[in-house]
């Protein structure tokens, strides 16, 4: 076992304890069980089960809900929802008709959906696990296995897992479970957003989580994603101090984001739909940089109406009084398929593909109905609306998105850099734009050739890549305000070094806001071109990071 396992960190904060592993896995039922013959009796068993698992998990709902966690309450309310789909036990009692043994049919039946939400880009995929949850819920309480569940202990101890299903997430008694850690899952799981809500340390995507034997000491670092077994006390001494260090940094964290020498760089908040603003005015975001749409659309078979793109465009709007909004329009194709718009063929590489404004230009009714709703949402409203359109190429899309969005009546259009070709010829795209908002999650995958879908393919998909940053520089220096809106900005060394590029806003999922602000707080302008230039003649992403925070001093301050 190596002396530091490395997964991603997704909830902040130190834990050391025993590792407690949940209940081992519910194995497949063979394909091909049959039952005996009695299919009426076998129906009745498969749905009673079915039904219990929906209401054991209804149960743990309201014992989330009393423990203040309704987060957890309505995760577990959906999955009893889905425990009791008709066109599950549908599908379970078609099967059982045709011979198969219950717990088959009901793994048969689940597999559909599986592959139906595994298929429907990243945010869905992230729910295949609760589906596989219920499923191995009720075959566990088919074949009479113990059911997947959170173990029993006596003392505090750390819950390692191939992922965590939202129903033992949801009961866990943060006085109890020092932190959790997980061989799968990602930042959207729900293992990543029950754990940041409970306050739980939590690393996930840990190669070697269920290796961990159960009762080994382990400190587990939830910022750096870190798991080391059998620690020394002056390890687990140093995590306690740089994470409490962190912790009162963050505290002092406040105001609008500005470096040590008063350059003002406004920080703003990335979000999916008006259920993101609480956490973005909880986190300080000055306003919104990046409205990602196309939550709104997702999961139906036709757009939704101008009335009710409307409404959600306002709440947002209406929560940002003094501050900006920028909304990207419709990104759909590649990894965010939608039913309404299906790609026009078959498209070998969807992320090379139809999507983004591409996509749009071939169906200009549903930008032009989403920008007229986005006109009457922002009209009388002291907030400042600005649209931006992704996937931009060149300057002759850049200006059709500009007159689209004149037609509609809206002032300020913006465009996306997240394609190598517009990041080196942004001083062509400028005249047609009145901001850039560079998305480094596509940037870095274009740039470097790696599908950012690719988990293999992570070393690649890392935005300290030299490469990236060159690809910055220019679009910072285009002469028109230039933010970042992909995953780059949420990372504070970067954040300065994007800034020392000229990068004029940051905009970020909620949480990562404190120790950006905090980071930004304690370097000049100056020390953060420095860093930039430091990086940007680096070899590698390592050796970028490293050159950048020689540059950085005070970031050891924030135990980073
Ligand atoms: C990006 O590509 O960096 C970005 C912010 O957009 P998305 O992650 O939604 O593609
Ligand atoms: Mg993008």
């Amino acid at each position: 076992m190596p002396d530091v396992l490395q997964g991603a960190g997704v909830s902040p904060g130190v834990g050391v304890g025993p590792v407690r592993s949940i209940a081992g896995a519910v194995p497949e039922p063979a394909a091909g069980a049959r039952h005996g013959g009695d299919a009426a009796a076998e129906r009745d068993t498969a749905l009673a089960a079915l039904e219990a698992v929906a209401a054991d998990l209804e149960e743990r709902g309201g014992r989330a809900a009393e423990a203040g966690n309704a987060a957890g309450r309505d995760v577990l309310n959906a999955q009893a929802l889905m425990a009791r789909d008709p066109g599950l036990a549908d599908g379970v009692r078609a099967r059982i008709g045709e011979g198969v043994a219950a717990a088959r049919a009901v793994f048969e039946a689940f597999g559909v959906y599986r592959e139906m939400l595994a298929g429907a880009g990243e945010y869905m995929a992230a729910r295949v696990s609760d589906l596989d949850d219920i499923r191995d819920r009720a075959i566990a309480r088919l074949l009479g296995l113990p059911v997947p569940g959170v173990p029993e202990s006596d003392e505090p101890f750390v819950l390692a897992a191939r992922d965590l299903a939202p129903a033992d997430t949801a009961v866990l008694d943060p006085a109890q479970v020092v932190a959790f850690v997980t061989e799968e899952g990602g930042p959207t799981s729900h293992t990543a957003i029950l754990a940041r809500t409970m306050g739980v340390p939590a690393v996930v995507a840990l190669p070697g989580a269920t290796s961990l034997a159960d009762g080994t000491r382990v400190l587990v670092d939830g910022a750096a994603g870190t798991v080391r077994p059998d620690p020394t006390d002056a390890e687990v001494t140093a995590a306690r101090a740089a994470a409490a260090a962190r912790a009162s940094a963050l505290e002092e964290s406040t105001g609008p984001g500005v470096t040590r020498d008063g350059h003002e760089v406004p920080l703003l908040a990335n979000i999916g739909g008006p259920k993101d603003v609480e956490a973005a005015l909880a986190n300080g975001a000055e306003g919104v940089g990046l409205y990602r749409t196309e939550f709104l659309f997702l999961d139906r078979a036709t757009p939704p109406s101008g009335a009710e793109q409307e409404e959600a465009y306002r709440k947002v709007l209406e929560a940002f009084p003094g501050g900006r909004v920028v909304v990207r329009t419709l990104d759909a194709g590649a990894d965010k398929p939608l039913a309404f718009l299906p790609a026009p063929g078959e498209e070998p590489n969807p992320a090379l593909g139809e999507r983004g404004l591409r996509m749009m230009r071939r169906h200009p009714d549903v930008l032009a109905a989403q920008l007229a709703a986005l006109a009457r949402a922002a009209a009388g409203l002291p907030a400042k609306l600005q649209v931006m359109a992704p996937m931009v190429t060149d300057a002759a899309e850049a200006a059709y998105f500009a007159a689209a969005c004149r037609e509609a009546g809206i002032e300020h259009p913006g465009i996306m850099i997240e394609v190598p070709a517009a990041a080196l010829r942004a001083h062509d795209l400028a005249p047609e734009a009145e901001f850039f908002s560079i998305g480094t999650n596509d940037l870095t995958q274009y740039a470097c050739a790696a599908d950012r879908q690719v988990g293999g393919l992570a070393h690649l998909q890392d935005p300290w890549q030299p490469a990236v940053l060159d690809l910055v520089a220019p679009a910072a220096g285009a002469g028109v305000p230039c933010g970042v809106c992909g995953e780059a900005a949420g990372d504070p060394a970067l954040a300065c070094v994007l800034v020392g590029l000229g990068v004029t806003s940051l905009s970020m999922s909620a949480p990562s806001l404190p120790l950006v602000r905090a980071a930004l707080a304690r370097h000049t302008l100056d020390e953060c071109r420095q860093a930039a230039a430091a990086a940007r003649t680096a070899r590698t992403p390592d050796q970028a990071r490293a050159a950048a925070r020689t540059h950085l001093h005070a970031l050891a301050d924030l135990g980073i």
